[in-house]
């Protein structure tokens, strides 16, 4: 489902929505900026506000309900959504030119007339995962796209994207939240002031853990780093940051954030140390029983870098964990 009372980014909206109005806005655009900012739900606003019966994504007209099915379906009378998949999480030439999310491919998807007076938006999540393949295909339809139809590129990572894609799109960058920002959407989304502290430490002026299960997860993260650091045994602490195979994310993604988690401990760990207060709110007295520790801060983090930058090609990943989390450990 998808709710547009969530969404921050006032300005760059108005700019969008005034733009699109005007009929001013590119056939291809690349939304840029960190990840988790919000920015795939701009492109969503911007299709429910077309399809919507009164033009302002209302949520209650027939066509803002479309908006509204709980998960949001990959194809919608004016959008199409295409997301990387599987273990790899790549986008891949079945997604663009075969039958994988729906008839015909993308391009055969793009090229049919639109609901009345709107667009047809073909929005590409995480488009720094499209497979070499699907690169090429899709840029020959960028260099010619179908008349009507709009692609929304959404990424956190454009310097890995072709130089020919990025080049035939209007780039639309977006600015992380401010802490306080993005704490009132999650307080729009029910979250209590019980959580504030660890909610907004963690997300860092982002919307990641908007959902439960995905806040869960990294606080289970942060615990299970701190008790590796403290001496568990990896069989038994190691559980939380060792990746869901039915998980929406790949599992390269997914340990990436465990492996962006620890990041963020040792850096807190370094600052107690120099004499700064924890940042990471709720987690302050783990954090200086860890400054005190033994714990080699650098030499850790070295080595979660170099992690980090394997990951993408490793396919036995979670073994780069393992290896992460066996330099923590305490010297005996
Ligand atoms: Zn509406």
């Amino acid at each position: 489902m998808f709710d547009p009372a969530l969404l921050g980014h006032t300005a760059q909206r108005q700019r969008l929505l005034d733009r699109a109005a005007a009929g001013k806005l590119g056939r291809t655009l690349l939304f840029t900026g960190p990840d988790g900012i919000g920015k795939r739900r701009v492109a969503l606003e911007l299709a429910m506000r077309e399809l919507c019966f009164r033009r302002t994504a209302c949520g209650s007209c027939g066509g803002c309900l479309a908006f509204k099915s709980d998960p949001l379906p990959v194809e919608l009378p004016n959008l199409l959504r295409i997301a990387p998949e599987g273990k790899a999480g790549l986008i891949r030439i079945g997604a663009i030119r075969g039958d994988d999310v729906v008839e015909g491919g993308v391009i055969s998807w793009a090229a049919l007339a639109p609901p009345p007076a709107c667009h047809r938006l073909v929005l590409i999540e995480d488009a720094h995962r499209l497979h070499g393949p699907s690169a090429n295909i899709l840029l020959k339809v960028l260099e010619e796209p179908p008349p009507f139809t709009r692609f929304i590129l959404v990424t956190h990572r454009p310097e890995a994207m072709l130089q020919t894609i990025r080049s035939r799109a209007e780039r639309i960058p977006f600015a992380p939240l401010a802490p306080e920002e993005a704490w009132s959407i999650a307080e729009k989304a029910g979250w209590e002031a019980k959580d504030h502290g660890r909610w907004t430490a963690l997300s860092e002026g982002t919307l990641r853990f908007l959902d439960e299960g995905d806040y869960a997860r990294a606080v289970a993260q942060v615990a299970a780093w701190i008790a590796l650091a403290k001496g568990a045994a990896f069989r038994e602490a190691a559980a939380p940051l060792l990746p869901e195979k039915d998980a929406v994310l790949g599992q390269g993604e997914q340990l990436r954030q465990a492996l962006e988690l620890l990041l963020r401990i040792l850096s807190e760990v370094a600052r107690v140390r120099a004499g700064a207060p924890a940042a990471l709110a709720g987690w302050e007295a783990d954090l200086r029983a860890l400054a005190a520790s033994g714990l080699a801060v650098k030499p850790v983090a070295d080595l979660t870098f170099e992690a980090l930058r394997h990951l993408a090609r490793n396919p036995q990943a979670d073994l780069l964990l393992r290896e992460v989390a066996l330099a923590l450990r305490p010297v005996a």
